[in-house]
């Protein structure tokens, strides 16, 4: 059978933050012995673990250090030559492994493909397949709607429109150029194109907000709910998963078992992670300190930071508050049906702006609060997420974050009272990054549209 190497970020049950990029596919160890300074991983015996560097084939910059492991056909979960690059740097190192592996010729993993691989390779049966791809297509029905907007070519219709609107201005500003004798066409000033970029320019910011959002629908709020002991944290989890009919699936692999829970809390799909130190953390703090649990933390999108009503605040809750400080987190008074001990004021002064909710769990009170300040929190409200453009894929997230530099770069340059072939410079750079997400490059291209535009030479 012919099939191409996908990847993607796929989180372990394991130790600390830990991120693995996952490979899977005929070209899975060439394209990982590529980027990786260590050990010949094209030698290395199947089932081993590499320590090493990895390094981008370009820049020769290391990017991370790293455990490779190297899993040969057909001993895998997928049957093919599978990759697993453990990073222990968090989201953004990871990210960058996954943009290399990317960059050196594997194809962004849709969502359950690996598993989709597994059963066409006969790995697994239909009805295990099945069960993990209704998982994951159900995650939520707003998910859904996402991915059948993008489907619709919601994004790429916007792209062209952005491009074609950088487009007007190059083509102006090379008329001003190379044709000064046409008089006809009005001289491009400084304000003009100052008010095409912002437009451009805030537009891509706009997309790039909403794709926080993206990512979320689909692969779930990664949620860590933290708190002392005894505070009612499993209560919590218990409470979550029974309202909202958690999905608990076991995809059995060779090396590891991967257990996620996902609840669907009024459309935001919490992802718990079984995942040490994330799903549920008692004495992080104690154990690693303050500042690595930031760390650690920092990693989950949404944190559940449960006290106790019932007690006197500690310094264990403090210490918590100041590894949560400026992550996204909702504080939850728990057990306010026993006496009060909990001073509100102090809980309020350390929680700054953040919600504070309070909740009885043992009699159920609290919990639709609760709820409401987990969707508003991603939602704002009543944000329908059929009626807007999300991008979620990393690449075109990346693109649209240097189209937006490049841009920036160029307002920058208009600052300064750049001669404006200079910033046009910058401005190329936009629009070809914009057409790298919609598979339009060449450079040749701007040329001929540049001329179907202003019909010049006639
Ligand atoms: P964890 O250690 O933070 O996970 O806390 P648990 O969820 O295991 O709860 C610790 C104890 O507190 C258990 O006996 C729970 O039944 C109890 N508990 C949890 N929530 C409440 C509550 O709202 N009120 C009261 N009175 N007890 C609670
Ligand atoms: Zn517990």
């Amino acid at each position: 059978m012919e099939t191409d190497t996908i990847a993607a970020i796929s989180t372990p049950i394991g130790e600390g933050a830990i991120s693995i990029v996952r490979l899977s596919g005929p070209e899975a160890i060439e394209i990982a012995a590529q980027i990786f300074d260590g050990k010949d991983l094209h030698t290395v015996a199947s089932h081993t673990i590499h320590y090493g560097k990895i390094v981008d084939p370009k820049t020769r910059e290391i990017a991370e250090e790293v455990m490779v492991s190297v899993m040969r056909a057909p001993k895998t979960f997928t049957r093919e030559d599978v990759v697993e690059i453990n990073c222990h740097g968090g989201l953004v190192s990871v990210n960058k492994v996954l943009e290399m592996v990317l960059a050196g010729g594997a194809r962004l993993a849709e969502p359950g493909e690996f598993t989709k691989r597994a059963f066409l390779n006969g790995r697994i049966d239909l009805s295990q397949a099945e069960a993990v791809m209704d998982l994951i297509r159900a995650k939520t029905d707003k998910a859904m709607h996402v991915a059948l907007k993008q489907m619709d070519g919601r994004l790429s219709r916007l792209i062209k429109k952005y491009r074609q609107e950088l487009l007007e201005t190059i083509a102006h500003v090379e008329v001003n150029i190379d044709y000064p004798e046409y008089d006809d066409v009005e001289e491009m000033s400084n304000d003009m194109m100052r008010e095409k970029t912002k437009q451009v320019h805030d537009q891509i910011e706009q997309l790039l907000a909403l794709a926080k959002q993206g990512k979320i629908l689909r692969e779930g709020l990664s949620t860590a709910i933290i708190g002392r002991p005894n505070v009612g944290k499993s209560s919590l989890m218990n409470t979550l998963v029974q309202e909202n009919k958690a999905i608990v699936t076991e995809i059995p692999g060779t090396t590891r078992d991967i257990i996620e829970e996902y609840v669907n809390v009024r459309g935001v799909p919490l992802r718990l992670v079984d995942t040490a130190g994330i799903r549920e953390t008692e004495d992080i703090v104690e154990k690693i300190g303050v500042e690595r649990s930031r760390q650690v933390l920092k990693e989950s999108d949404l944190i559940l930071f449960v006290l106790n009503y019932h007690e006197e605040l500690t310094e264990d809750d403090k210490k918590l508050f100041e590894a949560v400080e400026g992550l996204q987190y909702i504080v939850i008074v728990n057990k306010t049906d026993l006496s009060q001990h909990l001073d509100m004021n102090q809980v309020k002064e350390l929680a700054k702006s953040q919600p504070i909710i309070t909740t009885s769990l043992i009699e159920e009170k609290g919990v639709d609060e609760l709820e409401k300040a987990i969707a508003d929190t991603f939602f704002e409200g009543d944000l329908d997420a059929g009626d807007m453009t999300y991008v979620s894929n990393v690449r075109h997230i990346q693109l649209l974050k240097q189209a937006k530099q490049a841009l920036e770069d160029a307002m920058a340059g208009l600052e300064m009272n750049m001669p404006l072939d200079l910033v046009q410079i910058d401005v190329t750079r936009t629009w070809e990054f914009l057409g790298e997400i919609i598979g339009d490059t060449a450079s040749d291209s701007l040329i001929d549209q540049l001329f179907s535009q202003f019909c010049l030479g006639k």
